[in-house]
């Protein structure tokens, strides 16, 4: 019922995921990789036993190029793509989006992402947090899952989960990771969302960064210890002002000796850099922490302009 299609990213296998999902009517797809892996998805939905134009529903975690920069090709056969409200806007008009990944990837961008093309509003479905999202029997429930990013959903099905990123990363027998670029990371949030999961007990966990987990519990847990974990590594380079480009190295060295640790190959490893880049959550830490320290100074700003009232 459930096939997890890998999209072969830059020639790696098990870096991105997408999962088509059988229903009574028709095959719907969670995910869609970027528009570079395109040709690859659809060779995969084509070996699953379907055409790329059979899918009429996408459901997409949230607008990052990675899970969702494909999603405009289903949209020109008419598939209608569902996402957070705040996620909307971008793939109505994904400029803006483009523009502010091309600053971070440059001559890159073309051959890592592909273009994105907008969808048509009326394809575009936003989803508030609980809503139910009926095709043909089945029913997929939205669960808004903020952390990673502000305009993420997470798409349950009775005890089975579509996390996108907000149940990490994890590759093959190593460890889990939280992917931390910016500008939405979250760590109070993040706990928060995993809290939510936890609560659930789903059965199966299914990552865009790769494929299925089956101890749910554990891999939640070691995850939010992770988060908090990276996040305490970075606070000490930010407050000593310590510059991103320092930090990157070493920041790396720390994450791929965890991943090693857990079992991991050099191969696997590289798939790791690959889904979820050490200069990336380099920079979306140190936005965090950057974000944390303007608001704590805003409310004792605030605070001492009530006393002087
Ligand atoms: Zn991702």
């Amino acid at each position: 019922m459930i096939q997890v299609l890998d999209l072969n990213f830059q020639g790696q296998k098990q870096t991105i995921a997408c999962f088509l999902f059988e229903t009574a009517d028709g095959p719907v797809l969670f995910e869609t990789g970027p528009y570079s892996a395109n040709d690859n998805l659809r060779k995969a939905i084509k070996k699953a036993g379907f055409q790329f134009e059979d899918i009429k529903h996408v459901f997409v975690s949230h607008v990052h190029f990675d899970h969702a920069g494909g999603a405009w090709a289903f949209a020109e056969h008419g598939a209608k793509i569902y996402t957070h409200p705040a996620g909307a806007k971008h793939l109505k008009s994904p400029e803006k989006l483009y523009k502010s990944a091309k600053r971070i990837y440059g001559k890159e961008m073309e051959t890592l992402w592909g273009k994105m093309e907008a969808i048509p509003s009326r394809q575009v479905v936003s989803v508030k947090h609980g809503d139910k999202i009926k095709i043909g029997k089945s029913k997929f429930r939205a669960l808004h899952t903020p952390g990673h990013a502000n305009h993420h959903v997470a798409w349950e099905y009775k005890k089975l989960l579509f996390a996108g990123d907000v149940a990490g990363v994890k590759i093959g027998k190593s460890i889990v990771v939280p992917p931390c670029p910016p500008p939405d990371i979250d760590v109070e949030a993040w706990s928060k969302s995993i809290k939510m999961l936890l609560d659930k007990r789903y059965e199966k966990i299914y990552l865009t960064h790769f494929g299925e987990v089956n101890d749910t519990k554990a891999h939640l847990v070691e995850l939010r210890g992770r988060v908090k974990n990276w996040a305490n590594w970075i606070k000490p380079y930010f407050e000593k002002g310590v510059s991103q480009k320092k930090t990157i190295p070493e920041f790396e060295q720390y994450v791929n000796k965890q991943i090693k640790m857990g079992g991991a190959t050099e191969a696997t490893i590289k798939k790791y850099e690959l889904a979820n880049p050490a200069f990336m959550s380099v920079a979306g830490l140190f936005r965090y922490w950057k974000l944390k320290k303007e608001a704590i100074e805003k409310s004792k700003r605030d605070i001492a302009l009530e006393i002087n009232d």
